[in-house]
């Protein structure tokens, strides 16, 4: 696979979906059940939660220095998410697919669109809600969201999920387990293990 800009050899398998949906934890699953995977670490401008660590969850920078970084070339996709923004850190992914890894992106529906178009090869998959309610439940229940955050978080839900069409496969996550276990199944046959 080419990542746009190197000769690179892993699989790049993109996880979008709503916030809240669950993907983090998913990935985090993955991660644990198969090997060599990358789990891309973004870069965003957006306030440390409680429990969070920088350059574990995500590289935490201020505004200037997110604009310097993708002035300077440095996100292979970046986008404006809630107000914030997040950007994926071109060179540890290069690296990851030059050693042959699978690349696991989790980053929203814009950012799924724009490495899409420049890693056609990139494999799609988009995680579901079951319901709206359900949503609305793990958004609140998470306790990290204050309400407006919260707001804004469900009105970009249905947006997002309008735009699910656009990829490879659907993966609704009604029950964590089945859900992993889904994700897992398309990820193996994709890097045809
Ligand atoms: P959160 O603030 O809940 O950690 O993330 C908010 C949204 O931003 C989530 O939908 C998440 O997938 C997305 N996101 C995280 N990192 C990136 C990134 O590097 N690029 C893009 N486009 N979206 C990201």
């Amino acid at each position: 696979m080419n990542s746009g800009s190197g000769q690179s050899c892993g699989a790049v398998i993109v996880l979008s979906g709503p916030s809240g949906v669950g993907k983090s934890t998913i990935c985090k699953q993955i991660l644990e059940r198969v090997e060599n995977v990358y789990l891309s670490i973004s870069t965003t401008t957006r306030m440390k939660k409680i429990g969070e660590q920088d350059g574990v969850d995500y590289f935490f920078v201020s505004r200037d220095e997110f604009e310097k970084q993708k002035k300077a070339g440095n996100f292979l996709e970046y986008a404006e998410v809630f107000g914030n923004f997040y950007g994926t850190p071109r060179d540890k992914l290069e690296k990851a697919l030059n050693e042959g890894k699978t690349v696991l992106l989790e980053i929203d529906v814009q950012g799924a669109q724009q490495v899409k178009k420049i890693i056609p090869d990139a494999r799609m998959i988009f995680i579901l809600p079951p319901e709206h309610k359900e949503l609305k439940n793990r958004i609140t229940g998470r306790g990290r969201d204050d309400e407006q955050d919260v707001k804004k978080r469900l009105a970009g839900a249905d947006a997002e999920i309008a735009a699910s069409e656009f990829f490879d496969y659907k993966v609704v996550n009604d029950k964590l387990e089945n859900a992993v276990e889904e994700v897992l199944q398309i990820i193996k046959k994709e890097i045809g293990e």
